[in-house]
């Protein structure tokens, strides 16, 4: 069976663009789990749910589809919610300052982690999200945790923002960075946390092509 690579870490530390590079390297498929919560995300803001209704959230979670295409430029997850397409729009500042909210009830999760599993048992894949190694694929061959100093992932958003023609302060942008992180990392089902077996590499001053060779070479490939 081709390897499962699960990488996990804090936001803005360089996961989703280094698995889908990696993925592109090596021939796998790629999966970004935070679009899928964040796919439910956008859905309860447009409908107008309280987020802190887990009956409401689980209700959305069981009805609404979520479907993942990997056919976006640059080997980019394509995501559609009902039929839409809404790869660009699950990256609102909106959708940013709230997914960790949603993403914190469990019945979401067991919905998205059961999805989840079932593409990560086909093997031959790289995931990223929060909780890859330690819950949806503890028995992933390779798993990576991915870090980076807060301010140096701020800027990466904020630069991430700028090129769509967002403008944020650093300091906002930390700000909600480390809330989604406090957050993600605290909830009681499934935090943020790395796998007792994950290697940790800090990519505070590492380019994307480095890390991504770093992760390829540990997995005895190159890239
Ligand atoms: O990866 P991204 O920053 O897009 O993820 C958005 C949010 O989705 C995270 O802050 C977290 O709250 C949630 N998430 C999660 N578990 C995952 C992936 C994402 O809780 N596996």
């Amino acid at each position: 069976m081709k390897p499962r690579i699960a990488i996990d870490g804090p936001a803005g530390a360089g996961k989703s663009t280094v698995a889908r590079a990696l993925a592109q390297a090596l021939g796998l498929t790629y999966l970004d789990t935070g679009a899928m919560y964040r796919a439910i995300t956008l859905s309860a803001l447009r409908k107008g749910i309280n987020l802190s209704d887990a009956g409401d959230l689980a209700r959305l979670a069981q009805h609404i589809s979520i479907e993942i295409r990997n056919d976006g430029p640059d080997n980019q997850n394509m995501v559609f919610l009902d039929g839409q397409d809404v790869t660009e729009e699950i990256r609102l500042p909106e959708v940013s300052r709230n997914v960790s909210v949603v993403a914190r009830c469990p019945q979401v999760r067991t919905i998205l982690a059961a999805r989840q599993r079932q593409i990560g048992m086909r093997g031959g894949v790289v995931m990223d999200g929060r909780d890859i190694g330690t819950i949806v694929m503890p028995e992933a061959e390779y798993k990576f945790f991915l870090t980076a100093s807060l301010e140096e992932r701020a800027r990466r958003r904020q630069a991430e923002l700028e090129a769509k023609g967002e403008k944020i302060g650093l300091a906002q942008m930390m700000n909600e960075l480390s809330v989604r992180d406090q957050i993600d990392s605290g909830r009681e089902c499934a935090p943020l946390c790395p796998a007792a077996d994950a290697v940790h590499i800090d990519t505070t001053e590492m380019t994307i092509e480095q890390v991504v060779r770093k992760i390829a070479v540990s997995t005895g490939r190159s890239a």
